[in-house]
């Protein structure tokens, strides 16, 4: 990028999400010398405050950390709160240019560059003139809906806070991942009677090891209910219906968890003409530059990934912008960072 294409713009880069990883690339544009925003639909790193409550990271603080900035935590691994209060952290020490709680609309090609519509909570409509941009919008606030009637009922979730309101109550927690798992251990302490619904046979392969015989042997104790091989059917105020090995089965359930799961945030970057891998929801790119299809137009984080939410993490989508800032530069892309062991398992 040339210093005379600079003052064309309001900014050099206009990163959209504020999530780690597009903290992250705001870190090394403004390293690089490159003028950066991040704008953001809600809070910095919104998708930690969905996270279950009481919830640790399972990475090191180390591995979460951005721009080299220390992330010091008195225990193995930080909570949501600990992961919360660094990414403000690091927003004030890296003098970053944020703008919460303003959604990005409508991605439109200008001369030389893009301009970026965008709406502040108040309603007011903005626009924004970069010379690129970077779409970091994760995978949160697109659940994987199960498309079966009565799933928008108020008592149906598909984000897991805290199992204290289900005491003694009749729950029903669908899925098989990680997070079904979770949930159904943490409703199962908090004293709700609990039924977990799978469509597969088990839980999923890629479920933290220390997770998986906790639940496990909650389950053969008959502790925790389970049905696999079932599907649910429709949902009712106060039940749920499924159909499993053995026919039609109606559940009691006072509430209802779906942990099916996310899909990335992908609508911006179709819009603005970039194809998206209709098997995997990968956005066409170039895997060395994060670069589209679309000149100028790049993606970072967990949408890189498309569906398989468990490839890129914070981790290792960190180091996307990296990436993005050499491409813009006009050099050489530093090597993909390796999956550590833990990713990998
Ligand atoms: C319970 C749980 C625990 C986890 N633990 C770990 C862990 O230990 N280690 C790890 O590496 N990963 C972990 N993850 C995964 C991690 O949260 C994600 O990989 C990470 O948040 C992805 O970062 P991102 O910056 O790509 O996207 P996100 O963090 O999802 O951020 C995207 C941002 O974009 C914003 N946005 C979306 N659309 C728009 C728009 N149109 N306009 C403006 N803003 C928009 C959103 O508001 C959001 O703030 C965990 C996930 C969960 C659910």
């Amino acid at each position: 990028m040339g210093a005379a294409d600079s003052g064309m713009h309001d900014v050099d880069l206009l990163i959209v999400g504020a999530g780690p990883c597009g903290l992250a690339a705001a870190i090394s544009a403004q390293r690089a010398g490159l003028r950066a925003r991040v704008l953001d639909a809600g809070a910095i790193a919104s998708t930690i405050t969905q996270y279950p409550y009481y919830v640790k990271f399972f990475s090191t603080a180390e591995k979460l950390a951005l721009g080299g900035m220390p992330f010091l935590v008195a225990d193995d691994k930080p909570t949501r709160r600990e992961g919360l209060a660094y990414y403000r952290a690091v927003v004030r020490h890296f003098g970053l240019d944020v703008h919460q709680h303003e959604r990005v609309t409508h991605l439109e090609r200008s001369e030389r560059g893009w301009m970026v519509h965008s709406q502040t909570i108040e309603g007011e409509r903005q626009r924004t003139t970069a010379r690129a941009v970077c779409v970091a919008t994760g995978y949160f606030g697109s659940p994987n809906l199960l498309g079966v009637p009565g799933e928008s009922l108020p008592h149906v979730s598909h984000v897991y806070r805290e199992g204290h309101g289900a005491y003694d109550q009749d729950v029903v927690v669908v899925g098989g991942g990680n997070s079904a798992a979770e949930a159904t251990l943490d409703l199962w302490r908090a004293g709700a009677r609990v039924t977990l619904v799978h469509f597969g046979p088990t839980f999923d392969k890629k479920i933290k090891p220390w997770v998986l015989p906790d639940v496990e042997n909650r389950m053969k104790e008959g502790a925790i209910a389970a049905r696999w091989e079932s599907r649910v059917s429709s949902i009712e105020p106060g039940t749920v219906t499924i159909r499993g090995p053995e026919g039609e089965e109606r559940l009691a359930a006072r509430f209802v968890y779906v942990m099916t799961g996310f899909a990335p945030n992908t609508a911006l970057l179709a819009d603005a003409g970039v194809p998206i891998d209709p098997v995997t929801g990968i956005p066409q790119h170039d895997p060395t530059t994060l670069e589209t299809c679309e000149p100028g137009l790049f993606i970072a984080g967990v949408v890189v990934a498309g569906y398989d939410a468990n490839k890129i993490f914070i981790e290792n989508g960190r180091f996307h912008g990296d990436q993005i800032v050499a491409r813009l530069l006009g050099q050489t892309a530093p090597a993909a960072p390796r999956l550590s062991a833990e990713l990998d398992s």
